[in-house]
């Protein structure tokens, strides 16, 4: 399994996270930070579903980019998976004819822009080769983490959370369970911010990484880009000897 994690920045390589999206195995994506931004249109057309977690705009944010610039009235539109309550707000709050288009009705007639799938907690769906398993994690808003499984490799994202536990139970017994991508989003001392936002800190994060109690790596992700630095010293003062820090930019094979 191929897992792009993609960058998020302009200007020189950084290693910086704004916008959150992971392609996997070029067809499908993990959220839609900046699928859109990618140079290339021929690698935006190959993605053919964009399975969202949540609403923030770190995770949806170029998809009204993205849906524009890969639309052909010649081939069929990607699918856009994502929980009921997400849809209504992607049709009211961004494809409302204010912010953007409304692509979901538009054009009348021929090819649509995208066609929505529902996600449902716990409820496997399956793209290809590749099984995904949504389940609720605990954010301020609805918020999948996400199961992913073929034949060779199953890797989970755990982002954005507080500390949680269904999907640690979820995960337990997976066979070939090889990564975790698991978000750090707060500096220990911004507890507090942490916990109202529903985030983890370092601290947290030792926690959910005890929760899934078996030996797999543990890529850190989602770290907040002004306290970048500090994270990454708590997080390896952990001591966790199966700990990443994820790098935006690079892709992971497993
Ligand atoms: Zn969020
Ligand atoms: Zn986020």
């Amino acid at each position: 399994m191929k897992v792009q994690f993609l960058a998020s920045s302009v200007g020189k390589h950084s290693t910086l996270q704004f916008l959150s999206s992971f392609i996997i195995d070029d067809f499908i994506s993990i959220d839609a930070g900046a699928i859109g931004l990618l140079s290339s249109i021929d690698v935006q057309k190959q993605i053919r579903h964009v399975v969202l977690s949540h609403a923030h705009i770190d995770h949806i944010a170029s998809l009204p980019l993205f849906l524009d610039t890969v639309y052909d009235t010649h081939s069929d539109c990607p699918t856009v998976h994502a929980s009921e309550d997400l849809q209504n707000c992607l049709q009211c709050d961004v494809f409302n004819n204010r912010l953007w288009p409304d692509l979901l009705h538009m054009p009348n007639g021929g090819s649509p822009f995208l066609k929505f799938s529902t996600l449902a907690d716990g409820q496997s769906v399956q793209l290809g080769n590749v099984r995904l398993t949504p389940v609720s994690v605990d954010h301020v808003i609805p918020c999948f983490g996400f199961l992913i499984e073929d034949d060779q490799a199953a890797i989970a994202f755990v982002s954005d959370t507080a500390p949680t536990q269904n999907i640690w139970d979820r995960i337990r017994n997976v066979e070939n369970l090889k990564a975790v991508f698991l978000e750090a989003s707060f500096p220990n001392a911004l507890q507090q911010l942490a916990d109202k936002s529903m985030h983890l800190t370092p601290h947290d994060f030792a926690g959910e990484v005890d929760k899934i109690g078996r030996d797999v790596s543990v890529i850190a992700i989602h770290l907040k880009s002004r306290f970048r630095e500090t994270i990454v010293e708590e997080l390896k003062s952990l001591g966790l000897a199966q700990l990443e820090i994820g790098k935006p930019g690079h892709t992971y094979q497993f």
